[in-house]
């Protein structure tokens, strides 16, 4: 019988990623897989071929350089039977299964001693650093926990004179098979948890652990620009790993304390200058806070309340910007309060010299005004 086309076998374009072809062959081995399928005579031994068909397919597509030469040379490019570099020997089911699935149902891989080895878990920490440190950026220091060997038991876990025993329930190996539904997936052992060892005298100073925490420094450098809830990623700084597993990773997570003045809106910095009135009427200069230092703006005379100036550049540059942000600030005119009879007598004085002016004095209430007459009209 004629070989089918192994990308037909799959149900994949020829095309495909990788990761396509492994999913496509998941789903495939978990239809066809022998021990779900253990009917009646031919049936069973449909589903073997087809299994092994896929399986072939698989081993074939998956590997770059077989895919090549069967991409160029069909299958006379890859013999699966035939030996030599490239080809590897057809393992049996478990084995496959083993590859494919060790991936979903164990959060670790084996090592080469044979036990589960697990990757530490990633650490978080959160840190507060002012707007000005976010513009700017910062060298912080920042303790994280850390852990040593045990001096002890000098990392066995076990108190000085005794030692470990093997576990006797995975024989050392740290996981055991369970059989769940059509396959026997492997986990790690109840037992020992995966250690492999039974430590029956455990060390009093790390409790068996054979790793002791501690307390280190660690150097961060916080980029200018960093904005709320961004993270810093530090390899390596997390939890360490189970049986020589890499260590995870620490994260720094960023907060902003809220600032006094200033209100950050992306690049862009937003601040409200309360100005008094006669300042906006007169005109004049005020003092506007920026992150890095003062800048000063002059008022025209006729100011409103709400007028926004802009002051290019005096934001924050962002992490992926090109140039700064602007500042804005918005003037709020004050209202002056506490007033002493001779300057309540300067402002009736005032109040009557504007009311003969009429509307010219009042240029938002003459359009207001106007307004309302329309609405009643
Ligand atoms: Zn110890
Ligand atoms: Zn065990």
């Amino acid at each position: 019988m004629a070989k089918r086309d192994y990308y037909d076998v799959l149900g994949v374009p020829k095309n495909a990623t990788e990761e396509d072809i492994k999913k496509a062959y998941r789903k495939l081995a978990m239809k066809h897989h022998p021990d779900r399928n253990q009917g009646e005579g031919d049936d069973t031994k449909k589903s073997e071929e087809k299994f092994k068909e896929v399986k072939e397919a698989y081993e074939m597509l998956s590997d770059a350089q077989k895919r090549a030469a069967y991409d160029q040379h069909g299958h006379a490019g890859v013999d699966p039977n035939r030996g030599g570099p490239g080809a590897e020997g057809m393992g049996g089911f478990a084995e496959a299964f083993g590859d494919i699935f060790g991936d979903i149902f164990n959060g670790g891989r084996r090592g080469g001693g044979g036990q589960q080895v697990y990757r530490g878990s990633d650490l978080s920490y959160a840190m507060e650093i002012s707007l000005e440190e976010a513009a700017h950026g910062k060298d912080a220091q920042i303790r994280i926990p850390s852990w040593d060997t045990c001096d002890t038991c000098k990392g066995s876990g076990a108190k000085p004179g005794t030692s470990a025993k093997t576990c006797s329930t995975c024989n050392g190996g740290g996981t055991v098979h369970m059989r769940q539904g059509f396959f026997s997936i492997q986990q790690t052992c109840p037992h020992c948890h995966g250690s492999g060892k039974i430590i029956p005298e455990p060390c009093t100073t790390c409790s068996g652990a054979g790793k002791i925490k501690r307390q280190k420094t660690l150097e961060v450098k916080i980029p200018a620009g960093i904005n709320e809830g961004m993270r810093i990623r530090s390899a390596g700084n997390g939890e360490p790993g189970t049986n020589g597993g890499p260590a995870g990773d620490l994260y720094i997570e960023i907060r902003i304390k809220e600032h006094d003045i200033v209100e950050r809106d992306g690049d862009d910095l937003h601040c409200t200058v309360p100005v008094s009135f006669t300042t906006v009427a007169l005109g004049g200069s005020i003092e506007v806070p920026t992150l890095a230092g003062k800048a000063e703006i002059e008022l025209p005379e006729g100011t409103q309340h709400g007028k926004t100036f802009r002051l290019r550049g005096k934001g924050i540059k962002g992490l992926r910007s090109s140039y700064p942000g602007d500042l804005y600030a918005h003037v709020s005119v004050e209202t002056p309060v506490k007033l002493t009879e001779h300057q309540r007598k300067l402002l009736k004085e005032l109040d009557e010299s504007l009311k003969k002016g009429g509307e010219k004095h009042s240029p938002n209430a003459k359009s207001w005004t106007d307004r309302v007459k329309d609405l009643f009209k």
